[in-house]
């Protein structure tokens, strides 16, 4: 056997040196981290970092569905507990319509709709709890914005009907209400930032 040769097979054989190896989802990445729960190689990208070390998205996901104990009855009820708090409290707030006050005010605003649907659902959450609870918000929000035009609007029609008795008031349209409270700056950043406060709440793992 050539002494090249003989080379070649020692170093094939030697345990200290390794053969690249490369993550198992982008088999184009040489890595060596392995997920601590698996054993699986992944690259930087798909390694996630846990109180326990790194771990693969599956394990990561596999851990997070047992923590995730929400039924498809919570899911509603975190809905519709977010839309009607949300709900009314955009109608109050876009009556105020002062903007710094709406700001000040939609944090722990935000803190309470989210105490009361975890109370309500017993803190039990499920991988979309943040996102249900965020559209909740928002659905309300614009719906109580809504319902507060056409309040406004059917007092501004009272007085109208009170100072020019017999003049024909027309029903505002649906559509109307609905831009006129979409319009509203105050009530828009109020549902955001409900929304984003709420959502982070139901994301926190603990
Ligand atoms: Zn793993
Ligand atoms: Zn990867």
């Amino acid at each position: 056997m050539p002494a090249s040769q003989k080379e070649l097979d020692v170093s094939e054989s030697n345990p200290l040196i390794e053969e690249p190896t490369f993550c198992e989802v982008h088999p184009s990445r040489e890595t060596s981290l392995r997920c601590n729960k698996c054993g699986r190689l992944m690259c930087a990208d798909c390694a996630v970092l846990t109180p326990v070390g790194y771990r693969c998205r599956e394990c990561v996901r596999q851990h997070e569905d047992k923590f995730f104990n929400a039924s498809q009855y919570d899911y509603a009820i975190v809905f519709a507990a977010c839309a009607a708090l949300s709900g009314l409290a955009g109608a109050i707030i876009s009556a105020i319509g002062f903007l710094f006050l709406v700001i000040i005010a939609a944090f722990p605003v935000g803190g309470a709709v989210s105490e009361v649907a975890l109370r309500l659902t017993q803190r039990r959450r499920g991988r979309y709890s943040g996102q249900i609870a965020a559209a909740g918000v928002v659905a309300g929000g614009i719906i109580g914005g809504v319902i507060r035009v056409y309040l406004s609007y059917g007092s501004a029609a009272a007085e109208l009907a009170r100072r020019a008795p017999g003049r024909d008031i027309p029903v505002l349209p649906l559509d109307t209400a609905l831009t006129t409270a979409l319009s509203d700056i105050s009530l828009l950043i109020f549902i955001g930032i409900v929304a984003f406060t709420v959502y982070g709440r139901f994301r926190m793992r603990i």
